[in-house]
């Protein structure tokens, strides 16, 4: 199987039970985005396959861990020669570029990566479903005759929801920075003030100002440390 980017990518969320906002719940996929940071990304066919369903009226935005219907935003489906599904969430408004009953071939481009649905910032969530039905880990497939390299990233990639000493790690970082978090200080929480920080920050820094702390933006804040 091909990578489903067209460019060498970090995982920011694993297959199988995790833990976003406090909520426990099983992550049916894996969540990746592009080494670099930079967007857009495309996204390409894994193998060769028939697309079975398509989502892509969604307007591009934030939408938030709530969202009750969308979830998966723009997507799209295919089920490859061998019975297996593929499924691709949340692209960029107007970007899916197959239809229903096309054809695709391996390393054909299928849209471009973003953040509809059930989503805090742009990533590709790659699910792989078996002949049964039942969502198996993509990390394998992914790994066997990959064409771009996985990169394992050094420091996690933190978003809007996240806990723990990392947050604090990065809240502590913006401080020095010099961007103010009057309300809550370095409380180790991710939320609303510190999006706000982080964002004022990447806009300072010529970074993407998408409120993900990601491998540039650490490499930014490192600078302060
Ligand atoms: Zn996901």
């Amino acid at each position: 199987m091909k990578s489903p980017l067209d460019k060498a990518h970090v995982i920011t969320s694993k297959f199988g039970m995790r833990t976003l906002a406090g909520v426990t719940s099983m992550h049916n996929g894996i969540d990746l985005c592009p080494q670099d940071g930079k967007h857009p990304t495309d996204i390409v066919a894994v193998c060769d396959g028939t697309v079975t369903y398509k989502v892509s009226n969604l307007p591009d935005g934030h939408t938030g861990l709530n969202v009750s219907n969308n979830a998966a935003g723009n997507c799209i489906y295919y089920k490859t020669d061998d019975g297996y599904r593929i499924q691709y969430h949340h692209l960029k408004a107007d970007s899916i570029c197959v239809n229903v009953n096309q054809r695709v071939q391996a390393g054909d481009k299928i849209g471009v990566m973003g953040t509809t649905g059930k989503s805090t910032g742009v990533h590709l969530h790659y699910e792989i479903r078996n002949p049964a039905g039942n969502p198996v880990d993509p990390l394998p497939y992914l790994d066997n005759g990959l064409a771009l390299p996985v990169v394992q990233r050094s420091k996690p990639i933190l978003r809007n929801g996240n806990k723990g000493s990392d947050i604090k790690n990065m809240q502590e970082l913006l401080l020095k920075a010099g961007f103010q978090l009057p309300r809550w200080g370095a409380d180790g929480s991710f939320g609303e003030e510190t999006l706000t920080a982080l964002r004022a920050f990447q806009t300072a820094h010529k970074l993407v100002v998408d409120g993900i702390c990601g491998p540039l933006t650490w490499g930014a804040l490192g600078k302060f440390a």
